[in-house]
């Protein structure tokens, strides 16, 4: 019968594919790819030549017709982004979601993901957390987003590009007040790195860096603090600690 594999890929460090992510994907007849040359390169060093199509944000309606075709005729097919589980800040739940309602079979991989690398690594709280992905650009809707985020005393998750994080951190700042965050930095890769502090610390922390590289904020839930005179968990200053993997 068809079946269609969802198939993480590393977040930076190649070896943290797994042996049944390369079984699958040397196995299925197709893999659909968020970037077919990214995905090429990954196969080409793990010497696979298993066929390539595209699918990413914009073609994913019309594959995905093609895609629940080949399924349906029992085909079993990959998908994969360029990092990390596909879905998660990627393209792919919709045809997740076509293949169920088309009674076909879904199966899903578990592996690499940047948010739980990062939430788990931060040393806050984990046993509640609500993972957000990417904040709107326009800083009016960054802040009415954090608005509605505030009371929630779950651990938060964002991913955020090198571009806008200084401005991130500013709105968090004016919106949750000063809290204890954490900067996962380049997870998984050589000059992996974990920031925690207060808000403040890490905007003025962040004015003297330049802010390269992949960025997942963990931000400290309502619960915990939120005024200003509330006490320091138990990092109590601004700690850099740099893993060189
Ligand atoms: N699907 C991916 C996952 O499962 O983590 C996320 C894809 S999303 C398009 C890319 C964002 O994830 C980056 O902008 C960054 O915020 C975060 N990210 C991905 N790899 C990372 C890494 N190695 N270190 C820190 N953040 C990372």
């Amino acid at each position: 019968a068809g079946v269609l594999y969802v198939v993480p890929t590393p977040i930076g460090n190649l070896e943290d594919i797994t042996y049944r992510a390369l079984n699958i994907l040397q196995s299925v007849s197709l893999i659909a790819a968020e970037d077919t040359r990214n995905t090429k390169k990954l196969l080409n060093h793990f010497e696979l030549s298993t066929p390539l199509i595209s699918y990413h944000e914009h073609n994913k309606i019309a594959r995905e017709e093609q895609l629940l075709e080949r399924i349906k005729r029992g085909e079993t097919i990959a998908i994969v982004s360029d990092a990390g589980m596909p879905t998660i800040s990627d393209p792919g739940y919709e045809i997740v979601q076509a293949v169920i309602e088309q009674d076909q079979k879904v199966v899903v991989l578990p592996g690499a993901n940047a948010a739980l690398c990062g939430l788990i690594g931060s040393g806050l709280p984990t046993d509640e957390f609500y993972f957000y992905g990417f904040l709107p650009r326009k800083k009016k809707d960054k802040a009415s987003e954090l608005d509605r985020l505030k009371r929630l005393k779950a651990t938060l998750l964002f991913y955020e590009s090198p571009y806008r994080i200084k401005d991130t951190l500013k709105v968090l700042h004016e919106q949750l007040g000063n809290r204890n965050i954490a900067i996962a930095r380049e997870l998984t890769k050589r000059f992996e790195e974990f920031v925690r502090g207060r808000a403040e610390e890490l905007i003025e922390w962040a004015e003297n860096q330049e802010m390269r590289g992949e960025f997942v904020l963990v931000v400290e839930g309502a619960s915990l603090v939120v005024e200003e005179e509330a006490e320091d968990v138990w990092w109590e200053d601004l700690s850099v600690v740099a893993h060189v993997n």
